[in-house]
């Protein structure tokens, strides 16, 4: 079988500013090789192997020689391999170049694309790029023509009337803004500079072609950066929109699609996903014992003893004589989703006469530490943890849905990350999540509610009381215990 490479754009960092296409071509991915700049929210969800190509451990990049080796090694291995990029492929991407290299080893290879930081960047700042009163045109033009040995026209540059838009031009600013002033551009030309468009961490300044470097230099603006030259800057003021929840960074459990996930990006946050539990089926005897009360702990716990079940040429009816109580709510609803209606919920203490004919399912270690049930136990599968190579110092807050959700940042994570994660804000949607994270030794933990639609606007409350504070006292702590209570 003979491998397939596609040349993915990944838009300018945002992980929703991705094509269909884009999409379903890295859900499909055996392999993806990536660049430097690739939002790393992006990532965390895929199943395929990583290659960061962008920088090595020991800070050389790979050159793009070796990179086309890779490509052409991969494919020849029969596998679907993506080359993810920054913005568009063909953008100051080199998709062009990988592309002839591909094609003259004989590749079969696609383009797919993307949202080039080019032209969204400038929108994300409030500046559209063409407008019919200020620029009918525009230029994308690499600010690093020295690195190939090519000098720009700057008295063509400087003459045109459309939007000038420099990427890579951030060292060579001072010489930008020059060569545009020498070759006849008035002084006073709006100019802007948009660092990490569409990232958490954007920032954009707006000032004259005269000022901008010493403006860039005061705010300390740095690469990735956008260079915008032209009338449209003008309009900046009134079209940047900011969000109630803009520049905030927040983490939470992965879920293929989730509301919550959605509500805080239109609410402006940049949202990234750590990784959940991975959960192995276990092979379990069947009950040894006549129909009695069956304890289901969790919708997880149900799924692997139905699957089983069913392996075993039964179905649901062979629940029929069995007394269902579920551990909670979640698992009264994931069975009413199978068409099972629970007898009731499970109370530690009412089994006490009936308990021989009592089995209870669950994970393998949350039924070893079940200790006041006496009944027969079975465990149905294991949960292991997961690596969860997050830099938490990159966030401004972790959302715990579910109590779950908090064992499986905590088990994967290193003990040092475990210290970051101490303090930073933990938003729990349930008074039983408080208390696991207070135990669990984090200090900044906010009770929001567990409505998905009002998680938002507490956060933001959150972090306009909070503005700058770096540690939450232990009054605060009590005093949000006092409210969950
Ligand atoms: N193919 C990419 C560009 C790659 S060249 C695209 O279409 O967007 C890399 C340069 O692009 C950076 O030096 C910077 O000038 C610009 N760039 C890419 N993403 C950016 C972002 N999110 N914010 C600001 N500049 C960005």
């Amino acid at each position: 079988m003979s491998g397939f490479v596609s040349l993915v754009g990944a838009g300018p960092g945002n992980p929703e500013l991705l094509t269909v296409l884009a999409k379903r071509r890295l859900a499909e991915a055996d392999v993806v090789v990536y660049d430097r700049l690739i939002n790393s929210a992006l990532l965390m969800p895929l199943t395929a192997e990583l290659i960061n190509v962008g920088k090595q451990p020991e800070h050389h990049r790979v050159s793009q020689y070796q990179i086309n080796q890779l490509l052409v090694k991969l494919a020849r291995q029969g596998k679907r391999v993506i080359r993810l990029k920054s913005g568009d492929p063909d953008v100051f991407g080199r998709g062009g170049e990988e592309s002839q290299f591909l094609h003259a080893a004989g590749v079969d290879f696609e383009v797919v694309p993307g949202i080039t930081s080019a032209i969204a960047g400038l929108a994300a700042a409030g500046i559209p790029i063409t407008h019919r009163e200020f620029a009918s045109s525009f230029h994308v033009i690499t600010g690093h023509h020295k690195a190939g040995g090519h000098q720009l026209n700057w008295e063509n540059i400087a003459h045109q009337e459309g939007t000038l838009v420099f990427l890579m031009g951030m060292k060579e600013l001072g010489e930008i803004t020059h060569q545009l002033i020498n070759h006849g551009r008035p002084k006073t030309t709006p100019v802007a500079v948009i660092q990490w468009a569409t990232h958490w961490k954007q920032r954009a300044v707006r000032a004259d072609l005269d000022t901008i470097e010493t403006v860039v230099n005061q705010h300390g603006l740095g690469a990735p950066a956008l260079i915008v030259v032209g009338k449209v800057v003008s309009l900046m003021p009134e079209l940047a929109l900011t969000k109630p929840l803009a520049g905030r960074h927040l983490l939470m459990p992965f879920k293929e699609s989730s509301k919550l996930f959605a509500n805080l990006q239109d609410q402006g946050a940049a949202v990234a996903f750590f990784k959940r539990r991975q959960n192995l089926a276990l092979d379990f005897d069947w009950p040894q014992i006549q129909p009695g009360t069956l304890i289901v702990t969790s919708p997880t716990a149900f799924t692997f003893f139905e699957r089983r079940l069913l392996a075993a040429g039964y179905d649901h009816r062979w629940l029929s004589d069995w007394r269902l109580l579920a551990a909670n709510q979640l698992t009264v609803k994931a069975l009413k989703a199978r068409g099972i209606s629970a007898d009731g919920l499970y109370e530690p203490n009412q089994l006490a006469r009936s308990v021989a004919s009592s089995v209870m399912i669950g994970e393998a270690a949350d039924l070893k530490r079940t200790t006041d049930f006496k009944g027969q136990k079975i465990a149905t599968y294991r949960a292991v943890a997961v690596p969860q190579p997050i830099e938490l110092s990159q966030f401004h807050g972790v959302i715990f849905p579910s109590s779950p959700a908090v064992d499986d940042l905590l088990n994967g994570c290193q003990p040092e990350q475990i210290t970051q994660l101490a303090d930073l804000p933990c938003f729990v949607m349930g008074r039983r999540i408080f208390e696991k994270c207070l135990t669990a030794g984090l200090q900044r933990v906010i009770l929001v509610p567990s409505q998905i639609d009002k998680v938002p606007a507490a956060i933001e409350a959150y972090f306009k009381a909070n503005a700058g504070s770096v540690r939450v006292s232990c009054e605060e702590i009590n005093r949000e215990r006092s409210i969950s209570n």
